[in-house]
């Protein structure tokens, strides 16, 4: 079955699993996103400080797929927020990357005790004028920075990748970001390994009933619930494994089950305290 796409508030579409490239080894990025792509992934996610978008590019280049095809997003380091550091950013991906656009383009996070976010969206709204990213959001924005986005700058964020996973569901921002047509993208959608997710009773029994495994599960959960999710893994029989969740449905009650695992607590950094 195919991936499911989801249709932006710019009108563009993006599939909803895709492939992400965190810690992913830039001596290894060539050869585990081939893998990704033979497989069947067309979405892929990385961003400049992972060190690895010169990989992602060799390997999107020698794939040999239309560029129609495939979904490639990136994102601006907190240092290079502000208006010519972050087209000088922009333009030093799109170099790595060997693409001549990106299907979306994020500010990796708020960093709000630098002040610049704002206006670093202004000029992720040039960089999307000009036709160079296709859409535009952020990462890890919490509700009082996209409330100033809302007020201060045009365009309404594509999406907010946030850290999601049912033991951390962010019910707040994604009620704000439903409210105002921004798409969730869940990072660290199996608990980055940090927490117990996949060894959660609901999760193993769901995965017994259905014949699949505990990953297959929570990632059936996030696509269930609406979220964009890019699982990461550098074996090639994860990625197989993870891209094998278009063959069954949790039920309501396992759905809920699992829902029920949210404990508030967070594996990542608190997004006020990445400057
Ligand atoms: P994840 O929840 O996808 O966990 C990845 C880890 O889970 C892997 O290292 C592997 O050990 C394990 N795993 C993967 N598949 C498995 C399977 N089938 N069975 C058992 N274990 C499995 O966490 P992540 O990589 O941090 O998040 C996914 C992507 O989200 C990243 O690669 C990156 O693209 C993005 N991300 C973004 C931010 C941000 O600040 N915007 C932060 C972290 C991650």
């Amino acid at each position: 079955k195919p991936v499911p796409t989801i249709t932006l508030n710019d009108g563009h579409t993006i599939p909803q699993l895709g492939f992400g490239v965190f810690k992913v080894d830039p001596t290894e990025t060539t050869r585990i996103v081939a893998d990704a792509l033979e497989v069947g992934y067309r979405h892929i996610d990385t961003a400049a400080v992972y060190g690895n978008e010169e990989g992602v590019g060799r390997a999107l280049a020698s794939a040999g797929l239309d560029r129609s095809e495939l979904f490639v997003t990136t994102k601006l380091w907190n240092d290079e927020q502000g208006t010519q550091s972050a087209l000088d950013a922009f333009d030093a991906s799109l170099e790595k990357l060997g693409l001549d656009y990106v299907d979306l383009y994020l500010i990796h996070w708020p960093a709000p005790a630098n002040d610049k976010f704002v206006e670093s969206w202004r000029t992720l709204e040039k960089i999307r004028e000009s036709g160079r990213a296709r859409s535009i959001g952020v990462s890890n924005f919490l509700v009082p920075h996209l409330d100033r986005l809302l007020t201060e700058t045009d365009v309404v964020p594509a999406v907010n990748q946030i850290e999601l996973h049912p033991a951390y569901q962010q019910g707040e921002i994604t009620a704000f970001a439903r409210q105002h047509g921004i798409h969730i993208e869940a990072w660290g959608p199996l608990g980055q390994g940090k927490y117990p997710l996949l060894e959660e009773p609901v999760v193993t029994t769901a995965a017994e009933a259905h014949g699949k495994t505990a990953a297959q599960v929570i990632i059936r959960w996030h696509l269930q619930a609406g979220n964009i999710v890019f699982p990461k893994s550098n074996r090639r029989e994860r990625m197989v494994e993870n891209f094998d969740v278009f063959d069954f449905e949790l039920s309501h009650t396992e759905v809920a089950t699992i829902s029920a695992l949210e404990r508030g607590g967070r594996v990542g950094s608190h997004p006020n305290d990445v400057n």
